[in-house]
């Protein structure tokens, strides 16, 4: 069941990070409008599921008076509310109670700070170590996001005897990952990848919506568009079954998908996402309404 709406408040990021789903940057484009928000917001009470709102990015503190204006009003109309957050803003502990009162104020019920090597590079006493300190302080629910850079783990294990290599690290490969982080790793053969392990396609909890509209069931992977339908119809009107991408990953993972759509038989990936979003981006020009916007795969 729907429970979760995640605003992609805005694709623009005080970073540039390797790993990043989306490709946020310091110039990436798109972001809300108050009017924005509130069209989605109307359009909840008829969903009638939601229990929680989040606001991430990009980094969603580069519009902090809108976000807060967002978590009023989800506040006032009964929804949880979460932040995801690299804690940029964070230049002291005392100074990051300043942000991070009113959020208290609004019951804001769960922040969490990206704090990790792709972010910080080893610097261990950093804005996101303020941002951290102060929110337990204040009381908010607070936790980190720590993705792990990739590393092929040495010690043999069952996996690895039947030939498959292990990539321990929680980075997932799409998105900037792509382009940044899979020269050395080893790879595997693509008809290994027959199921999707990380989003739940069929039945989602959560879809994330950014400033064109596009509502994502996987950043990318678009389920409509919210400012040509109502939000509320489609979520009603959503069938895999009918998704010409969405179809082919339920029954057979990024495999499937490449089959279908002809990838080259002798080819080898990482995992399941990197089969996933390389077959997506080869399929951006069949599918411009299902796979968007364009700058999620790299291409302005
Ligand atoms: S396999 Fe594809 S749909 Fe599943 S999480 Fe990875 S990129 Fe998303």
């Amino acid at each position: 069941m729907l429970t979760g709406i995640h605003f992609l408040l805005t694709y623009q990021c005080t970073y540039e990070c390797d790993h990043c789903f989306v490709y946020s940057s310091p110039e990436a484009q798109g972001t809300f409008t108050l009017e924005k928000l509130q069209n989605i917001y109307r359009e909840l009470p008829k969903i009638g599921s939601i229990e929680w709102i989040y606001f991430e990015g990009g980094e969603p503190f580069l519009y902090y008076q809108l976000m807060l204006k967002g978590i009023e009003i989800a506040c006032d109309m009964g929804f949880k509310t979460g932040i995801v957050t690299n804690g940029y803003w964070s230049t002291s502990e005392e100074d990051a109670k300043l942000w991070l009162k009113p959020l208290k104020d609004l019951n804001v019920a769960d922040l969490s700070i990206s704090n990790d090597q792709y972010h910080y590079d080893d610097v261990k006493i950093n804005p996101a170590y303020f941002a951290y300190n102060a929110a337990e302080k204040l009381g908010i629910p607070t936790g980190t996001i720590c993705i792990e850079k990739p590393v092929v783990n040495s010690e043999k294990d069952d996996t690895q005897e039947k030939g498959k290599p292990i990539i321990g690290g929680n980075t997932r490969f799409r998105g900037r990952a792509v382009d940044k982080l899979t020269s050395d790793l080893p790879k595997r053969h693509w008809k290994e990848f027959t199921e999707c392990p990380h989003e739940e396609l069929i039945d989602p909890e959560r879809i994330h919506i950014d400033a064109f509209g596009n509502v994502h069931i996987c950043q990318g992977i678009i389920i409509g568009n919210a400012w040509k339908t109502p939000l509320s119809e489609i979520v009603k009107n959503f069938n895999p079954d009918e998704h010409p991408v969405l179809k082919y990953l339920i029954k057979g993972g990024p495999a499937l998908l490449a089959e279908k759509y002809g990838i080259k038989s002798d080819e080898s990936y990482i995992e399941e996402c990197h089969l996933c979003y390389l077959t997506r981006l080869s399929l951006l020009e069949k599918f411009p309404d299902h796979l968007a916007p364009k700058q999620v795969y790299g291409i302005n």
